[in-house]
C-alpha cells in the first residue's frame, strides 16, 4: 500500500524491440501503458501474448526504465508536509505535479525542474518536532507521530488514536474521547499500553526520516530526463 511509479523505456517508441506477428499493428499507447487496439473480451490470447512480450521484450524488465516504490502513505505524505513546512514556494514542480493518489503522470518536461527542487530539500532540509509517546519510567518509545491519515495511528472498533505535539489523543467517529500530555494507561479504555505511565515528548525528526521517498523521486525524474518520457504513478 502506498505510491508506486514508473518510466517506460524507449526500446517500443523507437521500434529497436519487434512484437509477434500475431501482434503486429495492434500495440497502442494508452495513457502511458503498452495495450492493444482490441479488447480484452474475445481477444483474451491475444493480451496474454501481449504481457508475455512486454515482460522480456527488451533489457529493461516490464520494459520500464526504472519501476520504484515511492513510499508508503505516512512517509510520502510526511515528506509533502515537510516540503510545506519549507515552504512550497521553494518547490512550484513538486506542489504541481507530486500526486495526491495512484494515477496520473508528471511530463518529461517538469522532471528536470524537479531534480532541482529535490535537491534544494536535501540540502536545505530543517526538519520539525516529531511527538512521540513514551514510557514515562523506562523512556522507550510506544508511539510516533505520524502526518497521514490526520495523524491517526490505529483503527479499531470505530476508534482511533494517535499523538501530535498536543498530546496523546483517543478519537471515535471523529469526535476526540480523551487528550492528554501525560497519564496512567489504564484509564484508556481500548488502547493496548497496559497500565504503564506513559508521557508525550517531542524529538526533532530524523533528517533522513524521508530519504527512501526523495531517492526514488530522484532516480524516477532522472528516468524521464534520460528518457524524455513522462514518470507515472501507480
Ligand atoms: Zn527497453
Amino acid at each position: 500500500m502506498g505510491l508506486d511509479a514508473f518510466v517506460r523505456c524507449r526500446c517500443w517508441q523507437d521500434g529497436v524491440v519487434t512484437p509477434p506477428a500475431a501482434l503486429a499493428g495492434l500495440i497502442v499507447l494508452e495513457d502511458e501503458y503498452l495495450g492493444l487496439s482490441v479488447p480484452w473480451e474475445g481477444h483474451e490470447s491475444l493480451h496474454n501474448a501481449l504481457d508475455k512480450w512486454v515482460s522480456s521484450a527488451c533489457s529493461h524488465e516490464d520494459m520500464d526504465l526504472v519501476c520504484e516504490h515511492v513510499g508508503n502513505w505516512a512517509s510520502y505524505r510526511g515528506l509533502q508536509r515537510a516540503l510545506g513546512t519549507m515552504g512550497w514556494e521553494h518547490f512550484p514542480v513538486l506542489q504541481g505535479t507530486l500526486p495526491n493518489g495512484n494515477g496520473g503522470c508528471t511530463p518529461a518536461s517538469s522532471a528536470a525542474s524537479a531534480l532541482e527542487e529535490l535537491q534544494f530539500y536535501t540540502s536545505h532540509a530543517v526538519m520539525g518536532l516529531q511527538a512521540v509517546l513514551c514510557d514515562a519510567d523506562t523512556g522507550e518509545v510506544l508511539l510516533e507521530q505520524i502526518h497521514a491519515f490526520g495523524g491517526l495511528n490505529v483503527f479499531a472498533d470505530g476508534v482511533a488514536y494517535g499523538v501530535d505535539l498536543d498530546g496523546f489523543f483517543v478519537q471515535k467517529e471523529g469526535l476526540e474521547l480523551f487528550r492528554s500530555m501525560a497519564f496512567n494507561a489504564a484509564g484508556v479504555p481500548g488502547t493496548p499500553f497496559g497500565a504503564r505511565n506513559l508521557e508525550v515528548r517531542s524529538r526533532l525528526e530524523d533528517a533522513d526520516v524521508y530519504s527512501y521517498t526523495v531517492n526514488a523521486l530522484v532516480r524516477l525524474f532522472e528516468a524521464s530526463v534520460a528518457s524524455g518520457n513522462p514518470v507515472v504513478w501507480c
